[in-house]
């Protein structure tokens, strides 16, 4: 059992939300960026740190999906109360944000119109263009400021409670997060009922993993820019899905298209618990942003072109939010059917198919492992092949297998067992294929 945040990050479970830094007494806990590139909780007063109440909202730890999931798609994708795919009527917040500026026009929508008065959001840091930082947004040139996707360690929770509590009561909050940083702020807001009310609402986005700061850091230099002299810097956005863009200080402009950079370098420094999360699609806030991609001989395109976001409602708070803001001009949507939802967003349903073998994994090396519930990885699981499962468990194995000579065994077991489906699988296809004629 888990004792400690130090636990959870030793078994490479913590993604840096910083629920725990944010939610303990000043200075017993602090997040610091690690040699690794990511965010590392540091407990500086092990009296002072509250495991009783952290080891209920780490998602770490544990993540528990409650709402009750019906249909088949559902249990891949979540609850969904209406999709639609749209985009920002404001021409300068749908060019600037990642997709369809859904995220940041919904955010204008919500600060003009009175329904919050602050969004708390992360955004490239002042002091190091590289980074990121938290941001409570309160009108549009905030909110235009910290649009567009950040692919590196981002802890959008670290001052969660004085937020919150160092607040007029008048206040009332939009958050937007990764699933993950959700997850942790609605599992605190289930036992800090007193918050509820001022967080109007919990907004995330499709999230296919956090990667390292060693994979912008290896991007930069594939932009051919030196380091040191990057004075502006953007993942993609300003188009859709728009280039990565490094400024130097002489204003020159190198840049690298979203395929090249995500695909190519990016997704190559994803975290652990990125590998075995079950909430990519975003399922536990009110609304779900993501990228509308066109889908092109069944899969996605990344054609450039003017941007637009896909928007799922988990709930009829976010179905109610999203249609006051097209009633009121802020978006335009239609009505979007996510029975292709797998041709354009294809990595997101494998992982969730995977996750199951993934995390049998770690049950039989005897590692730390989170608590998944209410994600159907069981049933999710049988959608794919026995042999897909047993690959997975054992790469999982593999990439865990250093850590001990028991798991070294478990992992030479599977390796073996693997290999004979393998062959068992070739033999059998040899004798029941019909002869060619
Ligand atoms: C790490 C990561 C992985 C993603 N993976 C996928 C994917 O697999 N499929 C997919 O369809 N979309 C993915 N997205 C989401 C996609 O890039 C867009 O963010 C989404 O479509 C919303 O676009 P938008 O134009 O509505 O958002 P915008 O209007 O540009 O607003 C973006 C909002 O997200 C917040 N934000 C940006 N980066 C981070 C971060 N790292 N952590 C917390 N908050 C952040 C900003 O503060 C801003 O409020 C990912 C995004 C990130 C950051
Ligand atoms: S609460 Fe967040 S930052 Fe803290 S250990 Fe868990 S995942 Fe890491
Ligand atoms: S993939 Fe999951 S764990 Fe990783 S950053 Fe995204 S939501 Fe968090």
């Amino acid at each position: 059992m888990m004792k400690s945040v130090k636990d959870v990050d030793q078994a490479n479970l913590c993604i840096g939300c910083g629920i725990c830094e944010g939610i303990a007494p000043e200075n017993a806990i602090k997040l610091e960026l690690g040699c690794d590139g990511f965010y590392h909780p540091h407990v500086k007063n092990q009296d002072q740190e509250p495991w009783d109440k952290i080891k209920k909202i780490c998602p770490g730890v544990i993540v528990n999906q409650e709402t009750k999931l019906n249909t088949k798609q559902e249990k891949l994708w979540g609850p969904i109360s209406a999709s639609w795919v749209g985009y920002s009527t404001d021409e300068e917040i749908r060019w600037q944000a990642s997709s369809g500026g859904g995220i940041t026009g919904l955010l204008q929508f919500l600060l003009e119109k009175g329904l919050v008065t602050k969004v708390i959001h992360i955004g490239r840091a002042l002091s190091n263009s590289l980074t990121n930082t938290v941001y409570i947004s309160r009108n549009r040139e905030d909110i235009l400021k910290n649009s567009g996707s950040r692919y590196a360690p981002a802890a959008p929770l670290t001052s969660i409670k004085k937020i919150l509590t160092d607040t007029n009561k008048t206040d009332k909050f939009a958050f937007v997060g990764k699933p993950c940083d959700v997850a942790a702020l609605k599992a605190y807001l289930k036992i800090h009922g007193e918050f509820q009310e001022q967080m109007v609402i919990l907004i995330t986005f499709m999230c296919a993993g956090t990667p390292s700061l060693k994979g912008t850091e290896a991007l930069i230099k594939a932009l051919g820019v030196d380091q040191e002299t990057v004075e502006d810097f953007w993942y993609r956005g300003r188009g859709w899905p728009g280039q990565a863009t490094a400024i130097d200080k002489n204003g020159n402009h190198f840049s690298r298209s979203y395929n090249d950079s995500w695909g190519s370098i990016l997704n190559k420094h994803l975290h652990f618990r990125c590998k075995i999360c079950p909430d990519g699609m975003g399922t536990m806030g009110d609304l779900t942003f993501g990228d509308a991609w066109e889908e092109e001989n069944g899969y996605p395109s990344f054609e450039e072109q003017e941007g637009k976001s896909l928007i799922i409602a988990r709930n009829n708070k976010g179905k109610n939010l999203i249609e006051q803001a097209v009633n009121n001009g802020y978006l335009k949507v239609d009505n979007y059917s996510l029975d292709h939802l797998e041709k354009i967003q294809p990595y997101q349903a494998e992982r969730k198919k995977l996750i199951g073998s993934r995390i049998l994994a770690l049950r039989l090396t005897g590692l730390f492992y989170p608590q998944f519930s209410g994600f159907y990885l069981r049933e999710n699981s049988l959608l794919v092949s026995l042999r897909e499962n047993i690959n997975n468990t054992v790469g999982t194995l593999e990439r865990l297998s250093s850590k001990s000579k028991f798991n070294y065994f478990v992992f030479k077991v599977f390796s073996i067992f693997s290999l004979m489906i393998q062959k068992i699988g070739i033999i059998l296809r040899y004798f029941l294929s019909k002869p060619k004629s």
